[in-house]
């Protein structure tokens, strides 16, 4: 190896161990599901983005199995040369038909579909507006392209007007006001009238990143555009599959003139293969389990009262959430590490959540229940939460 690179690594890894963060990823030896085998040890998964159970959905694996057998491995291109299937085009009116829009685009990942819609549409001397909290591909968007940005305080919309009253006094340029629909680390969510309302009188574009919402939010799960009302009164919506889908990709849902723009100019999509056969159709199937399969969204907000309700009988800090993520704040990064640790020893995964994700003082644990999550697998996971609750002095 290079010698520079080499101190260089070294350095940089051995920061990361002497503040105590170096970690390999712990190791899933099973099907992602409730209880799941990882690290050798038998536990009750919550930390996994898979609200709905979907991952092994009969639906979805048999979709994804016959997909293979009838359209190959792979897509063989990118979706602009030869690399676009039927398949793609039906997820893709699916999508736009379960979220009351236009069109819809699908990109490789929810990553890649902020980073294509934000960098692609904003120029130089435009404005992007943006909560504080929001998420990392929103803001790799942002700095992927010369628009200007101004981040409003979390879910403050008076300082959001200040900003945007400010920017529209001296300009005739696009401003996009952007905000997750759920923020994954706290699970609370951003009033989407009020926004919507702002960017009414001051002439701004609204987007929401329902990466944590679709699935969760809304009718049938249609996110949180539908849990606030606003149908088509809303401008670009972005999502995920790989969350509550239980799959894996991006889309955005738009008018029919912003999905020929990007097809045109979004460079994660020109440049970057499409998706396998089995992963779109097994996203399509999602779709359909989410639109005919109700009683799933429905037991996944059974379980977050009950594990939520729990957590603060028990006297954790549950923070803010509305949401089936609920943060159990614990303080110092080393003893949230510490609970962390202790709960899998006792059968339980929650993942510590740490600076710089959040605060320092507010080092948590991150829980997401599941629909698929029985009582006693809640029950299970609430006792371990007292007994380490208790031994470490938190409750
Ligand atoms: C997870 C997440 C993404 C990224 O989605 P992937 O499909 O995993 O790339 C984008 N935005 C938010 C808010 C997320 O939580």
């Amino acid at each position: 190896m290079n010698a520079r690179l080499k101190a260089y690594l070294e350095s940089e890894i051995g920061t990361l161990k002497a503040k105590g963060i170096f970690r390999l990823p712990r190791v899933l030896q099973t099907a992602a599901g409730p209880r799941v085998r990882m690290d050798g040890r038998d536990i009750i998964q919550l930390s996994s983005n898979n609200y709905l159970g979907l991952t092994t959905h009969p639906r979805l694996v048999a979709a994804a199995r016959q997909a293979v057998e009838e359209f190959g491995a792979g897509p063989g291109a990118v979706r602009t040369i030869a690399g676009t299937m039927s398949l793609h085009l039906e997820l893709e009116s699916r999508l736009a038909r379960f979220k009351s829009t236009e069109a819809a685009l699908v990109f490789q990942s929810g990553y890649t579909a902020n980073v294509g819609v934000v960098s692609t549409l904003m120029q130089e001397g435009d404005l992007i507006v943006s909560d504080e909290l929001n998420h990392a591909s929103i803001i790799d968007g942002c700095r992927l392209c010369k628009a200007d940005r101004a981040i409003y305080r979390h879910l403050d919309y008076d300082h959001l007007r200040d900003v945007l009253k400010t920017a529209r006094q001296t300009s005739t340029r696009k401003i996009l006001v952007v905000a997750d629909g759920v923020f994954s680390m706290d699970g609370d969510v951003p009033d989407l009238g009020s926004i919507r309302a702002l960017c009414r009188e001051y002439d701004a574009i609204a987007m929401v990143d329902d990466a944590h919402g679709t699935g969760v939010m809304g009718t049938n799960g249609r996110g949180t555009v539908d849990h606030f009302g606003l149908k088509d009164d809303w401008d670009i919506q972005i999502g995920t599959m790989s969350k509550a889908f239980g799959v894996m990709g991006g889309y955005v849902c738009c008018p029919r003139l912003l999905v020929d723009f990007y097809v045109h100019k979004a460079r994660p999509f020109l440049f970057s293969s499409s998706h396998p056969p089995a992963v779109v159709a097994a996203c399509v199937a999602a779709v359909d389990v989410m639109e005919t399969e109700p009683e799933l969204n429905a037991r996944l907000w059974e379980n977050t009262r009950f594990f939520k309700d729990g957590l603060r009988r028990l006297g954790f800090n549950t923070g803010s959430s509305v949401t089936p993520i609920t943060p159990v704040i614990i303080g110092s990064g080393a003893k949230a590490a510490r609970f962390s640790h202790e709960l899998f020893e006792r059968g339980v995964f929650a993942q510590g959540i740490f600076f710089p994700m959040v605060a320092e003082e507010k080092s948590r644990l991150r829980t997401i229940v599941m629909a698929t999550h029985t009582r006693p697998d809640l029950e299970e996971a609430l006792g371990a939460f007292e007994a380490v609750g208790r031994s470490l002095g938190v409750i």
